[in-house]
C-alpha cells in the first residue's frame, strides 16, 4: 500500500528534501497535498511533478497565479489558513510539518488532532504548544515522528527501549559558524555570515538560530516534550563534525549514538518509511577519512540564548512561548539588518524578564500569548531603532 502524504512547507529546505526522496520512490508514495507561503511557481512545479491533488498557498493574494499555473492539471489550487488546515487533515495519512515558526502551529496541530502520522520538523509548533500537542496525540492516536536530526537520532536509538531504562539524552550541536569567534567578532556578525552554516544547508531562520545556539535551546525544549525526561536529564555538547547526531544513555551505562553524514534526507527518510527503512542517496560516512570525533562544553557566556532556553523550560508556564516569539521577531530584525547579532539574545532576555504567563490551556491561549509577545517585542525594537 502506498503511503498518502501531505507536505506543509513544501518549498522550504526540509520540504524540498522530502520531495526529493518522494520523487525517487514513486512506488511508495502518493502525494495528496503540498503547501507554501508564497512561492507559487515552485509549489506548482512540485505539484505537477508529483501529481498532487491539492496545492495550497498561504498568501491569498497569490491564488490567481497558482490557479493559472495549475490550470488543466487536475490539481486543485487553494489559499489561506483554512486551506492549510485542509491540506493537513484531508486524505493524507502521513503529514510532513515543515513550515517554519509558530505559523505552522495551527495546521500541525490539526494534523495531530486528526490522528495523522506527523513527521515533525516544525519545532516551534511543539515548543509553543508542547503539552497540548502531546495530549492531543495521545487522544487521537497520532504518531509524532521527530525529523529534527538530533531527535530523529534519539528516536532511532530508543527502538527496543521501554522508556524507564533511559537515564539521559545528549543532544549534539555543531556550534554553528561562530563556534570559535570572539564575543567582539560576533557583535559585528552580518546576516550572510550568520546563515552560512559550516555543516548543514537550511532555511534562514534556523540557520541564525544555529549561530546563536538558540536552535539547541529550542531543541532542548523539543526533546523535553518528545521524550518526557526532565531538563536535568538532557545535556548538550558541542560536536563540530556533526557526525554523531545525538545519544541516549541507559541505566546500565550503555550509550547509544546515531551517526551519519549531515544530510537531512537521512532523518526525513526514516520518518517517511518508519517503522521500516528506505534507500537514500545520502553520502556514506567514511570513518577512516573522518579520523576523529571531538566534543566540548558549550560556552554559555558567548551563547546566552542556550541558557535562556533552559531557564524558560525550567520556569515553565508560558515562558517557552515568550522565548520563541521574541526570538522569531529578533531573528527577522537581524536578517533585515535592523539589529546586531548580539541583540537577538538580549531582546529574548528582555521579553522573558518583562512578562510571566501561566501555561496555556488551549491553542487559542498559545496564539494569544505568541501574538502579544510579538507585538511587545516589535514595539520595543521600533522605539530603540527610531
Ligand atoms: P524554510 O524557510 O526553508 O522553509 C519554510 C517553509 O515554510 C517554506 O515552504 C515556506 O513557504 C513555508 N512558510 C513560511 N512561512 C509560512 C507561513 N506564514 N504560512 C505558511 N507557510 C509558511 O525552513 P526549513 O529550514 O525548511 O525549516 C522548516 C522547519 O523545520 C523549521 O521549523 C526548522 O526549525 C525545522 N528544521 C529544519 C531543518 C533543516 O535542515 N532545514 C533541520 C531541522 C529542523
Ligand atoms: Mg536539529
Amino acid at each position: 500500500m502506498k503511503r498518502r502524504i501531505a507536505i506543509l512547507g513544501a518549498t522550504g529546505s526540509v520540504g524540498q528534501s522530502t520531495l526529493d526522496l518522494v520523487k525517487r520512490s514513486p512506488d511508495r508514495f502518493d502525494v495528496i497535498a503540498l503547501t507554501a507561503q508564497s512561492k507559487v511557481r515552485e509549489l506548482a512545479e512540485a505539484a505537477l511533478a508529483t501529481g498532487a491533488k491539492l496545492a495550497v498557498v498561504a498568501d491569498e493574494g497569490r491564488l490567481p497565479e497558482l490557479r493559472t499555473l495549475l490550470d488543466g492539471s487536475g490539481c486543485r489550487a487553494a489559499a489561506g489558513a483554512a486551506a492549510l488546515v485542509e491540506a493537513a487533515t484531508g486524505d493524507a495519512d502521513w503529514v510532513m510539518a515543515a513550515i517554519v515558526g509558530c505559523a505552522g502551529l495551527l495546521p500541525t496541530m490539526a494534523a495531530v488532532e486528526a490522528g495523522k502520522t506527523v513527521a515533525l520538523a516544525n519545532k516551534e509548533a511543539l515548543i509553543t504548544a508542547g503539552q497540548l500537542m502531546i495530549e492531543a496525540a495521545s487522544r487521537s492516536g497520532s504518531t509524532l515522528i521527530p525529523v529534527d536530526s538530533e531527535h530523529n537520532a534519539i528516536f532511532q536509538c530508543l527502538v527496543g527501549s521501554c522508556g524507564d531504562d533511559v537515564s539521559r539524552l545528549i543532544l549534539t550541536a555543531s556550534g554553528g559558524p561562530f563556534r570559535t569567534a570572539s564575543a567582539e567578532q560576533m557583535r559585528s556578525a552580518t546576516p550572510a555570515e550568520a546563515v552560512s552554516h559550516p555543516k548543514w544547508s537550511m532555511g534562514a531562520k534556523i540557520s541564525v538560530d544555529s549561530a546563536t545556539l538558540m536552535n539547541k535551546g529550542l531543541e532542548l525544549i523539543e526533546a523535553y516534550h518528545l521524550f518526557g525526561l526532565g531538563s536535568e536529564q538532557i545535556d548538550i555538547v558541542i560536536h563540530p563534525q556533526s557526525t554523531v547526531h545525538s545519544l541516549v544513555e541507559f541505566i546500565d551505562g550503555s550509550l547509544l549514538a546515531h551517526l551519519g553524514t549531515a544530510d537531512m534526507r537521512i532523518p526525513i527518510a526514516y520518518a517517511l518509511s518508519w517503522p521500516e527503512r528506505m534507500q537514500t542517496p545520502a553520502a556514506r560516512l567514511d570513518l577512516v577519512e573522518l579520523g576523529r570525533l571531538d566534543f566540548e562544553a558549550p560556552d554559555l557566556e558567548r551563547f546566552p540564548a542556550l541558557r535562556l532556553a533552559r531557564e524558560a523550560l525550567e520556569s515553565g508556564g508560558g515562558a517557552a512561548i515568550i522565548l520563541n516569539a521574541a526570538n522569531e521577531i529578533a531573528v527577522e530584525l537581524f536578517l533585515a539588518g535592523r539589529i546586531a547579532f548580539h541583540e537577538i539574545a538580549a531582546m529574548v532576555a528582555d521579553a522573558l524578564g518583562q512578562t510571566t504567563a501561566p501555561a496555556p490551556r488551549s491553542i487559542d491561549e498559545v496564539i494569544a500569548l505568541d501574538s502579544a509577545t510579538r507585538a511587545k517585542v516589535s514595539a520595543a525594537a521600533h522605539e530603540s531603532c527610531s
